[in-house]
């Protein structure tokens, strides 16, 4: 027997109808790329979104046609994201950080019929163009006053662009399960895969993230996402904020620590969500300059691991720290480390310990741990296995690669390592092309990296793997001092005695002028590898 509930379709329009309906006034701040602060509301951005649907409409962009972005956050882009998404295109958000042939190779892949980019971008821009031939047109975010000279094809500013139209328009109906968005991780090795999103997966997200016990903002709050649009499907914030009615702060192009702070400042932000460099530079500037942020009430970090000398200061601040883990691949939240019911009562170094784990997973992510042959291990804590997960807000395939990424039972292998606990906290242990592997027993990475930082001298660490004709492989940790310090190889390693099984002590140590990173902010390990390849450890040559 059937329910005889409504059907009423998940689609990503319906949140921003809502948001305008009930929430109005509730603003969305930008700093723009031309410079100056600029506010709006959710209800003028539907009606700006509203008039991008119509334009590309009337564009001859169709249901599955994509649109890409390549811009900061900004008001302006948002409401590109529902203009595209509300006509039943799919909306290709682009990471400028990568190197140009990638961002060719991932245009062309797609097969985007429009490009819509940032003032910043037009230069990048006409230097790949002519190798673009699906693009037939460029808009560029801005208003006539300030659009450039160019030469990308048939260009045109945004602001004259929907000018055109009257936002006399309706979003278009179909399947909640159609294509919404598209985001390619950025991938170390082999060529950038394509995460689709859909609707339905974006709609059922946004309930995701806005469990009280996940992100959690409501309509009292005002969020800074310093996660970039173009990243993961900005964490899942440009649905799940107007969803709630939460005020938004957008930073543009200006993520270093003296701009953020000013716009936490000014605008009395209570939640923002970034990786762990944002939080090192907003930490840096404000023990320089003896900041405060007494309205800023939860920092979530995820990405890579926060070290717990960052979750110790912001906790010492009074802030709540939100670690979380995730991926493209699933829209992108896997884990929060909210303080759940077994946790709430901790605090110093106990609670500490709870805020180092990568925290537990919301109702619909299910996860579990599995060893090279696909056997469940047990969620004691200390066992470590392959992170495996499912959910309706989690990839099942790549965008035009046939290759099956779900075992039998329909999960997705995440290629993390990680351990989980009796109440479901995860702790990631490492990437599982990245843990040390020493006389068959598993070194991770990250536990040594975050117990390197914690070093008043150490800006940065990583360990990889090094050959040794005992162990097969032993940790070597590379290090980055913070500017203008110095210190040897046994200064660091007496610092993490005694934090560490003796074995897991790394044989050597590295001093780097700076580590590498990827176009994400993740520690580029492949480059390390390279550059260390032929490094002998003393405990090789003994
Ligand atoms: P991306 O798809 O670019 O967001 O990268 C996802 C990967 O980032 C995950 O599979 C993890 O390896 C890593 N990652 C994300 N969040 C964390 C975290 N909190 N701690 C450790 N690694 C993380």
């Amino acid at each position: 027997m059937r329910g005889l509930m409504q059907d009423w379709p998940m689609l990503t329009h319906r949140i921003i109808d809502h948001a305008a309906r009930v929430h109005g006034d509730r603003e969305i701040v930008t700093r723009s790329v031309e410079g100056p602060i600029v506010r709006t509301n959710y209800r003028n951005l539907r009606a700006r979104a509203l008039r991008v649907a119509q334009r590309l409409d009337r564009e001859g962009i169709k249901l599955g046609d994509r649109v890409a972005t390549i811009a900061w956050n900004t008001a302006r882009h948002m409401e590109c994201w529902y203009g595209i998404m509300g006509i039943g295109a799919v909306c290709h958000t682009v990471n400028p950080r990568l190197f140009p042939e990638q961002i060719g190779w991932i245009i062309n892949h797609a097969q985007d019929r429009i490009v819509i980019t940032d003032l910043t971008f037009v230069p990048l821009l006409e230097k790949i163009a002519d190798n673009l031939p699906s693009v037939e047109r460029y808009i560029v975010l801005t208003d006539k006053a300030h659009m450039p000279q160019t030469t990308l094809k048939n260009a045109v500013a945004y602001e004259d662009w929907i000018a055109e139209v009257d936002g006399n328009f309706k979003w278009k109906e179909f399947d909640e399960n159609t294509a919404a968005a598209m985001c390619y991780t950025s991938g170390t090795t082999g060529d950038p895969k394509g995460v689709l999103y859909s609707h339905r997966s974006n709609v059922l997200h946004s309930l995701i993230a806005n469990n009280g016990d996940a992100l959690g903002a409501t309509s009292k709050d005002t969020m800074l996402p310093v996660v970039p649009l173009f990243h993961a499907n900005s964490w899942g914030i440009v649905f799940s904020a107007p969803a709630m009615g939460t005020k938004l702060v957008m930073p543009g192009p200006k993520l270093d620590g003296e701009s953020v702070y000013e716009l936490l400042s000014t605008e009395k932000v209570t939640y923002t969500a970034g990786v762990p460099t944002v939080w090192l530079m907003l930490l840096q500037h404000m023990e320089k300059n003896k900041l405060t942020l007494p309205d800023l009430k939860v920092v979530i970090c995820g990405g890579s691991a926060m070290p717990r000398s960052m979750i110790k200061a912001f906790v010492d601040m009074g802030i709540e720290v939100r670690h979380a883990w995730g991926m493209t691949e699933m829209s992108p939240l896997g884990t929060v480390g909210a303080l759940q019911a077994p946790y709430a009562h901790l605090t110093g170094e106990d609670k500490l310990d709870v805020l180092q784990m990568q925290g537990y997973p919301p109702f619909m992510v299910e996860m579990k741990i599995t060893d090279d042959a696909g056997k469940e291990l047990p969620w004691d804590g200390k066992t470590f296995g392959r992170l495996k997960v499912k959910g309706p807000a989690i990839s099942g395939a790549y965008y035009r690669v046939d290759t099956k990424i779900l075992d039998e039972d329909g999960y997705f292998d995440t290629g993390d390592v990680a351990t989980m606990n009796e109440h479901g906290y995860m702790r990631i242990t490492d990437r599982s092309k990245d843990v040390i592997k020493s006389g068959g027993e598993w070194i991770s990475s990250i536990d040594l990296e975050n117990l390197a930082v914690g070093h008043p001298k150490v800006a940065e660490a990583a360990v990889i793997g090094v050959y040794h004709p005992k162990w097969d492989e032993r940790p070597l940790l590379i290090v980055q001092l913070k500017e203008g310090e110095s210190a040897t190889r046994e200064d660091i390693l007496s610092y993490m005695d005694g934090k560490i099984a003796k074995w897991w002590m790394p044989d050597d140590v590295a001093f780097v002028k700076a580590i590498p990173h990827t176009a994400t902010g993740k520690i580029l390990k492949t480059s390390l590898r390279d550059q260390f390849k032929d490094y002998k450890l003393p405990s090789a040559a003994a």
